[in-house]
C-alpha cells in the first residue's frame, strides 16, 4: 500500500490505529505478527573459516612444519621418540588455534553485549501516553513522537510537524537536511514523498508526530540494508602494534633458529637433525601464547570500564584512552547533574521572588524579596509564558523532556497555573545554535507568541517592557542595562539564567520582556575529584559550553577547575588557527556561547599541538567533533542516537567521573600488557640457553621441545593472563600520559624480559640442570646418559628452574614500577588460582606418571631440590631492587 498518498484520517484508518496510539494488548499483538523491528546489518562471520585460518598464522605454519620435520625424523630415526615430539607439537597448535579462537569469539561476543546494552529508545504514544520504548518493539500503526538528534526508529507517515528537518542521507545519499511536512503526497515513489520519515535516517532540528507503517526488513533502510556488504575493517593501531611485536619476535626466532641450523649443518649433524634443533630453538623464542593473552586483557578492560559505566565500542579505544592528554568536556549534564531547579524570579518590573523546593517537585512556595504589591498578577502570566512555551511534561509516570523547561513547569506548578483556553498554533524549537524557542498560542480572537532563550538573544528582539505597575512600556536603555546587570549577578552564582518574554502575532520579534528566571543545576558530587585526578594525571580538562560564560566560569571554579582564560563562540571564531593554537598550547580556555561546530576545529587545533583528544557531545551537530576526536564519547542518556553512533565509547550515567574512570583502566592496561610480555620473554631466555649451551659443551640436552611447549602453553598462559587483570596501580593517575608514541614493547620491556629476569632464569635452568648432574655423579663430557632416568631427571630440574622462577617473577611483576609487597596478597583472583594450578603441576610432573611420559620428566628426590631455591628470590629480590633504583628517575607530572 502506499500509505504516503492516504490522508489523515485514510491513513489512521488503513493502520488501525488511533491519534492516541495502540493500546498495549494490540501492540503486543502486532510484535508477534510482524516480528521485531530489527534489520540484521552485518553479516554473521563464518565461525569455522575463522577457526581454520587460526592454522594458516605464521607461528602456526611456523609449529606445523616442525611437526612435519619431527615426523620425518621418526621414519629417519625411529624410537626415539621423534613421533611423540610431532603429535605434541601438533597438539600445541591446536590448542593454540582454538585458544586464539575463543578468544576472538568471546570478545566479539563481548561487543556484541555491550553494544546491546546502549539503550536504542524511540517515544511512542501508547494507550493515549506517552512511553520510552526500545526501538525493536515498534509496531505498524504505533504513532511516533520525534525530535532533534532522534534517530528514526522505522518508516512513518507524518501525522503532525514543527519546523520538521531530517537527514536521509543514509538513504539517498543527499547531505542536506530536507524539511517534512504532515499531508497527503502524490509522489510516485515513496522516497520522494516529503510526508514521510525513514528509518535509519536522523532528525535535524524541529519535532514531529508520525504513524508507523513499517519496521524490521520492511523499511527502506532494511531493503538496502540486505544487500549490503559488510565494510571492509581497518586495522586498529593496537593490532598493528600486536602485529609489529609478533613479527619482531619472529625474525629474532628465525634469525636464531638460522643461525643455528647452518651451525649446526656445517659441523655435521646431518640435515634433518639440525634443522629439529634449529625449529625447536624458533619453538623456544615464539611466544605462543602472546596474541590471545592481549585480546582477552582488552576486552577485560572494556569489560571493568562497563561496570564503571563506560561503554567502549571498539577495543582499541582501550589503550587509546591511557594515552589522553586533554578531556574537552560539556558542562550540563556532564560536569553538572542535569537536574534544574527554579530558584528564582526576576520579574522586568524590578521585583525578585525565591522559589522553595528541589527538583521537579511540586511543593513550593514563593518568597517576595521586597514589596509584592501588584506583582502576584505578572508573576502568574510570566509563569504562564514560561509554561506555555515548553515541551518538556511532567507526568504521573515520569518525567519527559529538557530538564530546563522541566524546572519551569515545576515552578508553575507550585504556582498552580493552569492552561485557561490558549489554543496551540506553532513551535518555533529550541535549537543550541538559536539559544531560544517560542510557541505561538491562539486565545480569545487574537494570537500571542511566548518566547524563552538566553537574554543576550531576546534582548535585541525585545521593544518593550512591563513595568512594575504592570503597563507595556518601551524598553530604554536603562531598563535593559537594570536587567543585563541582573543577569550576570545571578551567572556570578552559578545561575543559569533565561529570559521570558511575550509578544502579539506569530513573528519572534517585536516581544515584551517580562524578566529572568534563574535555575540552578548542582555540579556532580564525584566530579570534584574526577577533576582533581586530572590534575594529579597530566590531563588538562576544557569545558566547552553552550551555556553563558559567567555561568561557566561559576561552575568550573566551583569544581576546581583551572581557568585562565574564557573565550565565547563569537571570539573564538574571529580568531586565527596560529593565535587559537598557541593559547590551546599554554592556557586552560574555558568556551563559551559555543556552537557544536565549533568543537571540531578546537579537537583539530588540539591535535595539531600534539594532543590526544577526548571530547564529549551529545547533538547532531556533535557528530563530526566526535568522530575527529580521538576518542569521541557520548551520552548515554542525553545523548542522541546520531552521536553515539559517532562516539567510540558511551557514558551510561553521563558522568565526567566515568571518563576519568575509563582512563584510569586504559593506562592500567597498557601497563598490564607490558607486564605479562615481559613475563612471557623472561620464560624464553631458560628455554633457549640449554641449546645454545648444549651446541658449545659436551652436556646432554638439557630441555625438549616439548617441554618447552609445556612452559609456554601450560605453565606461563594463565599466570600471564592474571597480569592482564591486574588491578591499577595506586599511581596510575599520579603519572603523565602513556605517550602516544610510546609502544608496549620498547626497549624496557625487553631488558627487563630477555637480559635482566631473563638472564636469572636461565642461569637458574642451567645451574639445576648441570648442579643436579654432577651432584649425582656425572662426568662432564659423558654423553651416554642421554635418554635414562638420570638424563630425565637433569630435564626435570631445568624445567623447574624455569618454572620456578616464573613463580616469583609473576608475583615481583604484578606492578610495574613499585613494590609488589604493596600490592595486597588476595587482590587478584586469578593469579592465586594460576598459582595454585602451577604448583599442582610441578607436583605432577614430579610424581604423575602420565604426565612424566609425556612431558619426558621423572621424580627427583627432595634433597636436589634445594639447588633451584636461591634463583627464584635472586630474581625476586633484585628486580625489587632494580625498581628502587629506577623510581627517582620516572618522570613526575608537570602540572
Ligand atoms: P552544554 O553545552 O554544556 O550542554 P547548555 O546545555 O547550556 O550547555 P545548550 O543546551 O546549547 O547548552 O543551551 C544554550 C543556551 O540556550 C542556554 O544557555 C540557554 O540560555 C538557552 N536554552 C537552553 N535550553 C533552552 C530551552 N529549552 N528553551 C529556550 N532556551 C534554552
Amino acid at each position: 500500500m502506499q500509505y504516503h498518498t492516504l490522508n489523515r484520517e485514510e491513513l489512521v484508518g488503513a493502520l488501525h490505529t488511533a491519534d492516541t496510539g495502540l493500546d498495549l494488548s494490540e501492540a503486543g499483538q502486532r510484535l508477534e505478527h510482524y516480528g521485531p523491528n530489527e534489520i540484521e546489518r552485518k553479516k554473521r562471520k563464518n565461525y569455522l573459516k575463522e577457526y581454520f585460518v587460526q592454522f594458516t598464522h605464521f607461528f602456526a605454519v611456523l609449529l606445523e612444519l616442525a611437526a612435519v620435520l619431527s615426523f620425518l625424523a621418526d621414519l629417519y630415526s625411529p624410537g626415539e621418540g621423534y613421533d611423540v615430539l610431532g603429535y605434541a607439537i601438533f597438539g600445541a597448535v591446536v590448542v593454540n588455534a582454538t585458544f586464539a579462537f575463543w578468544q576472538e569469539y568471546k570478545a566479539d561476543r563481548t561487543v556484541d553485549a555491550l553494544l546491546k546494552l546502549i539503550p536504542s529508545l524511540v517515544k511512542v504514544r501508547r494507550g493515549g501516553e506517552i512511553a520510552k520504548v526500545d526501538a525493536r518493539l515498534l509496531v505498524p500503526g504505533d504513532i511516533l513522537i520525534v525530535e532533534e538528534g532522534d534517530r528514526i526508529g522505522a518508516d512513518a507517515v507524518i501525522l503532525e510537524a514543527n519546523s520538521l528537518y531530517v537527514n536521509i542521507a543514509t538513504l539517498t545519499g543527499e547531505s542536506r537536511p530536507v524539511r517534512r511536512f504532515p499531508g497527503a503526497d502524490r509522489s510516485e515513489t515513496i522516497l520522494d514523498a516529503k510526508n514521510v520519515l525513514f528509518a535509519g535516517t536522523t532528525v535535524e532540528s524541529g519535532n514531529g508526530v508520525a504513524a508507523v507503517f513499517g519496521t524490521g526488513r520492511n523499511t527502506e533502510f532494511g531493503k538496502i540494508a540486505s544487500l549490503a556488504k559488510e565494510v571492509k575493517k581497518r586495522l586498529t593501531p593496537m593490532q598493528t602494534e600486536i602485529i609489529r611485536i609478533t613479527r619482531i619476535l619472529t625474525v629474532a626466532a628465525l634469525l636464531v633458529g638460522g643461525v643455528f641450523f647452518l651451525l649446526g649443518f656445517f659441523s655435521g649433524q646431518g640435515f634433518l637433525i639440525a634443522a629439529i634443533f634449529a625449529l625447536s630453538l624458533i619453538v623456544a623464542n615464539v611466544p605462543e601464547g602472546m596474541l590471545p593473552t592481549i585480546t582477552l586483557s582488552l576486552s577485560l578492560a572494556s569489560q571493568n570500564m562497563a561496570r564503571r559505566n563506560a561503554l567502549i565500542k571498539n577495543l582499541d579505544s582501550v589503550q587509546t584512552l591511557g594515552s589522553a592528554t586533554v578531556i574537552c568536556t560539556d558542562k550540563t549534564g556532564t560536569i553538572t547533574r542535569n537536574e534544574m531547579t527554579l530558584k528564582e524570579i526576576y520579574l522586568a518590573g524590578g521585583e525578585t521572588i525565591s522559589i522553595t523546593g528541589e527538583g521537579y517537585d511540586q511543593d513550593g512556595e514563593f518568597v517576595f524579596a521586597g514589596e509584592r504589591s501588584g506583582a502576584d498578577e505578572r508573576l502568574h502570566f510570566f509563569l504562564l509564558a514560561g509554561m506555555l512555551n515548553c515541551r518538556a511534561t511532567i507526568e504521573e509516570n515520569g518525567v519527559f523532556g529538557d530538564p530546563t523547561e522541566l524546572s519551569i513547569i515545576a515552578a508553575a506548578r507550585k504556582g498552580r497555573i493552569e492552561n485557561n483556553g490558549y489554543a496551540k498554533l506553532q513551535e518555533f524549537p529550541f535549537t543550541s545554535e538559536r539559544k531560544m524557542m517560542s510557541t505561538s498560542y491562539e486565545k480569545g480572537g487574537e494570537t500571542f507568541i511566548f518566547s524563552k532563550g538566553a537574554l543576550e538573544v531576546l534582548l535585541p528582539l525585545s521593544d518593550y517592557f512591563v513595568d512594575d505597575a504592570g503597563r507595556v512600556m518601551p524598553f530604554d536603555e536603562s531598563n535593559r542595562a537594570r536587567l543585563v546587570a541582573r543577569a550576570e549577578d545571578l551567572e556570578r552564582k552559578a545561575y543559569r539564567v533565561l529570559a521570558v518574554a511575550y509578544g502579539r502575532g506569530e513573528e519572534e520579534r517585536g516581544f515584551i520582556m517580562l524578566g529572568l528566571v534563574a535555575i540552578m543545576d548542582l555540579p556532580r558530587s564525584e566530579v570534584f575529584d574526577a577533576i582533581a585526578t586530572c590534575r594529579r594525571a597530566g590531563i588538562r580538562v576544557l569545558m566547552l559550553t553552550g551555556d553563558n560564560p559567567l555561568t561557566a566560569e561559576a561552575i568550573a571554579r566551583t569544581i576546581g577547575l583551572q581557568v585562565d582564560l574564557v573565550l565565547t563562540g563569537d571570539e573564538t571564531r574571529r580568531m586565527p588557527d596560529e593565535k587559537l593554537e598557541d593559547l590551546l598550547k599554554h592556557q586552560n580556555v574555558l568556551f563559551a556561547r559555543m556552537r557544536s561546530e565549533q568543537k571540531l576545529r578546537i579537537a583539530s587545533l588540539l591535535q595539531r599541538n600534539g594532543e590526544v583528544v577526548a571530547m564529549t557531545g551529545d547533538g547532531v551537530n556533535d557528530a563530526p567533533a566526535l568522530r575527529k576526536a580521538d576518542i569521541g564519547i557520548s551520552m548515554g542518556t542525553k545523548g542522541t542516537e546520531v552521536a553515539k553512533e559517532a562516539a567510540d565509547m558511551i557514558l551510561l550515567d553521563d558522568n565526567f567521573a566515568s571518563i576519568v574512570a575509563a582512563i584510569e583502566e586504559g593506562r592500567t592496561v597498557y601497563f598490564n600488557i607490558k607486564k605479562f610480555v615481559t613475563y612471557i620473554l623472561s620464560s624464553n631466555i631458560p628455554e633457549i640457553v640449554p641449546y645454545i649451551l648444549q651446541f658449545f659443551l659436551r652436556i646432554p640436552l638439557p630441555l625438549s621441545v616439548i617441554q618447552i611447549l609445556s612452559i609456554d602453553l601450560g605453565s606461563d598462559l594463565l599466570p600471564g593472563l592474571a597480569l592482564g587483570s591486574e588491578a591499577p596501580e595506586e599511581d596510575i593517575m599520579d603519572r603523565p600520559p602513556v605517550g602516544k608514541n610510546e609502544r608496549i614493547l620498547d626497549w624496557e620491556v625487553f631488558k627487563r624480559g630477555y637480559f635482566f629476569l631473563g638472564a636469572i632464569e636461565g642461569a637458574a635452568a642451567m645451574v639445576a640442570f648441570l648442579g643436579f648432574l654432577f651432584l649425582s655423579g656425572w662426568q662432564y663430557g659423558d654423553l651416554s646418559v642421554t635418554g635414562t632416568t638420570l638424563h630425565r631427571q637433569a630435564m626435570t630440574m631445568t624445567l623447574l628452574g624455569a618454572v620456578s622462577c616464573q613463580l616469583f617473577n609473576v608475583w615481583t611483576l604484578r606492578s610495574w614500577d613499585h613494590s609488589s609487597f604493596q600490592r595486597g596478597a588476595f587482590t587478584n583472583r586469578l593469579l592465586i588460582i594460576a598459582i595454585a594450578i602451577e604448583i599442582l603441576w610441578v607436583y605432577a610432573l614430579l610424581n604423575v606418571q602420565a604426565v612424566q611420559v609425556i612431558f619426558n620428566t621423572a621424580h627427583v628426590p627432595a634433597q636436589y631440590l634445594w639447588i633451584l631455591l636461591p634463583f627464584p628470590i635472586l630474581l625476586f629480590l633484585s628486580h625489587e631492587l632494580y625498581k628502587y633504583l629506577r623510581r627517582p628517575k620516572m618522570v613526575k607530572s608537570e602540572f
